[in-house]
């Protein structure tokens, strides 16, 4: 029994703490964790970078013509963890900016982009063995995933996580700006004509917001190890 691996799919609200959740429970189970955002972080990159997205167009046609030229792969880095790549470069501190983020919602509605992301994220997880963090994971990426999770928490408390981690990292921003930017995703990740987020009818539900990080540890790996036992 304790061979046997499963797919754990976390979706949920930006800034709900899903990458921390995940990331902790494939490394104590032993799992790869598969960060799905950063692979729409590192297509917004690659648009911006290359002059396909501005603070309000995108230029579709073009983006889409270069999609399959656009490679998004995880390496080990030295802390344990793993970075994520675009094109052979490592972008793991080019794709936490607002810009980006911001970016990563609007790639993130266009078809062709989706289409690109979901069959590679289906290729790193047919092995099993995988936790996987995004917004469609339980619903389309991996439907039939053994353990769903959806995650959410008030968008006051999400800013706030959100903006003292901005901070520690030297951007300067205002918390104001950061809720601004939470609603606004919220409010397109779920109204999407593609994909929108919302929960699988047998994904377990967690409003993290009054729990510790400890509690939230102990939950997840408690219906972790249910599903295995199962
Ligand atoms: O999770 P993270 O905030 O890094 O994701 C960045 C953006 O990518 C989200 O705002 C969302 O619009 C998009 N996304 C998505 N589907 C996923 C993961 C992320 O649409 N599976």
């Amino acid at each position: 029994m304790e061979n046997k691996k499963i797919v754990v799919a976390i979706d949920g609200f930006s800034s709900c703490g899903k990458s921390t959740m995940a990331k902790e429970l494939a490394a104590k189970v032993g799992y790869t964790y598969i960060d799905t955002g950063a692979m729409y972080r590192a297509v917004s990159l690659y648009a911006i970078q290359n002059g396909l997205m501005d603070a309000t167009t995108i230029n579709e046609s073009a983006l889409q013509s270069k999609i399959a030229t656009i490679k998004v792969d995880f390496r080990p880095n030295k802390k344990g963890g793993s970075d994520v790549y675009l094109n052979d470069e490592n972008v793991e501190s080019k794709i936490r900016t607002l810009e980006v983020s911001n970016g990563a919602s609007r790639v993130s509605t266009l078809r062709f982009v989706r289409e690109h992301l979901v069959a590679m994220q289906q290729a790193m997880g047919a092995a099993k063995g995988v936790v996987m963090d995004g917004r469609d994971i339980g619903t389309v990426v991996f439907p039939n995933a053994e353990l769903k999770i959806f995650l959410t928490a008030s968008a006051e408390v999400r800013a706030e996580r959100r903006y003292k981690e901005l901070l520690q990292k030297g951007e300067n921003t205002t918390f104001e700006a950061v809720l601004a930017n939470v609603k606004e995703r919220d409010e397109r990740d779920t109204n999407r004509k593609e994909s929108p987020l919302r929960k699988a009818d047998d994904a377990v539900l967690l409003d993290n917001s009054t729990l510790s990080p400890e509690e939230q540890r102990e939950w997840l790996y408690r219906v972790f190890s249910d599903t295995i036992a199962k």
